[in-house]
């Protein structure tokens, strides 16, 4: 029987149309093969937002999200809306839509693929074979706590969590290992601060949940450098909101290039999958852009949002044989290329490899 599933699409600025498009190219070879229908439903955010309707994230499209299963997006923002007010800007409707959407977990894998270790600034040695998964907590720790200020002589922010917070972000790592390789690896600074230890003694108790999964802790400074020296010894990485933001940008770039890498947000309701890059206005609407992080961001969808393992896996498998055999968009071009493809040429070959 055939699985139905409504996606939200807000495909944005720059290159966010492209990237979509090809994205959804996937999909619906994908959904043939693997008897999944998906019925699109597509929304305005970022810029294109403003100039239709005067505020980045409209009403339509705040009820919109709401009705779909998973939302795919692009990208937004651009020169063209730079200089309004903040509140107006594209990437305030970004951040509306975020904290409409509730999503307190943040996945940010990081791979290398083996066909572009090259294209690391890291020895090929050290990041071959790199898949992380680091799940960051989104909505809490000192980024929201209060109280916060500046005075005249002085300035302070709070680092706060609560038990619920800790373990609704562990059980999404400990859930994400269990399809992995089953390992986390919790990073705090139990070392100084009282809310670290807190952290780690509710991960200590939610791991008791997942007695398959091997639990181990670590401080984050030693896990930066860590991730450096040894990227390999990391399955899942869980950790809280500021130090997630800065691990998490250091693993994705163990891979070299950000038209790689997807991410996804999760929380109670529905998720939002997208790349990690932005909507590159310097290259939009010259169908040079890489699809890959969209069309990975689709499998992240497939595999989360839905539970449909097999279309996702065959979406990852379709994007690895198209860069063994050495098809590449620009970005990458300059390494081990065998094909220089354009933004479209590359979701049609993913496309062909997914139905060979
Ligand atoms: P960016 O990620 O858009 O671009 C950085 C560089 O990477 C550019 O040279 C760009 O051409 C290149 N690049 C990015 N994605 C690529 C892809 N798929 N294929 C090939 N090359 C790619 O970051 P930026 O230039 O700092 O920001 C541009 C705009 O995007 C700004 O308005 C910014 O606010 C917005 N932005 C949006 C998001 C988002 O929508 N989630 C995230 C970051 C930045």
């Amino acid at each position: 029987m055939v699985k139905k599933y409504k996606i939200g699409l807000i495909k944005g600025d720059g290159i966010g149309p492209e990237i979509i498009d090809e994205a959804t190219k996937v999909l619906n070879v994908v959904g043939k093969i693997c008897d999944l229908e998906f019925e699109y439903s597509e929304m305005l955010l970022g810029g294109v937002a403003i100039d239709a309707t005067g505020v980045p994230f409209p009403d339509a499209t705040r009820d919109g999200v709401d009705k779909c299963d998973a939302v795919l997006f692009g990208a937004i923002g651009g020169p063209k809306w730079d200089n309004l007010d903040r509140h107006l800007r594209p990437e305030s409707g970004l951040l509306a839509l975020r904290s409409h959407m509730g999503t307190f977990a943040n996945l940010r894998p990081a791979i290398v693929y083996d066909e572009l270790v090259n294209a690391s600034t890291l020895k090929a040695e050290v990041v071959s074979g790199v898949d992380i998964m680091v799940v960051r907590e989104l909505t809490g720790g000192i980024y929201f706590g209060q109280p916060r200020a500046i005075e005249n002589d002085r300035a302070f922010n709070t680092m706060v969590y609560t038990r619920e917070e800790v373990q609704r972000i562990a059980r999404v790592a400990f859930d994400i290992a269990m399809k992995r390789d089953k390992r986390v690896c919790s990073v705090d600074k139990a070392n100084v601060l009282e809310v670290s230890q807190f952290w780690r003694d509710i991960v200590i108790e939610i791991a008791k949940e997942y007695p398959e999964v091997e639990l181990t802790h670590m401080y984050v400074d030693n896990a930066a450098m860590q991730l450096i020296r040894n990227p390999k010894q990391f399955d899942v990485i869980l950790t809280g909101n500021i130090f997630g933001d800065i691990l998490s940008d250091a693993a994705s770039m163990l891979s070299g290039s950000i038209g790689l890498l997807p991410s996804a947000s999760t929380g109670a309701g529905v998720g939002l999958y997208e790349p990690i890059h932005g909507s590159a206005p310097d290259i939009a609407g010259q169908n040079i852009s890489n699809p890959l992080a969209t069309i990975s961001s689709a499998s992240m969808m497939l595999k989360y949002a839905f539970g449909e393992l097999e279309a996702s896996q065959k979406i990852d498998d379709a994007i690895k044989s198209a860069l063994r055999d050495g098809y590449r968009t620009g970005d990458i071009g300059a390494y081990d290329a065998k094909v220089l493809c354009s933004c479209s040429d590359m979701g049609d070959i993913v496309a062909k490899y997914l139905m060979a």
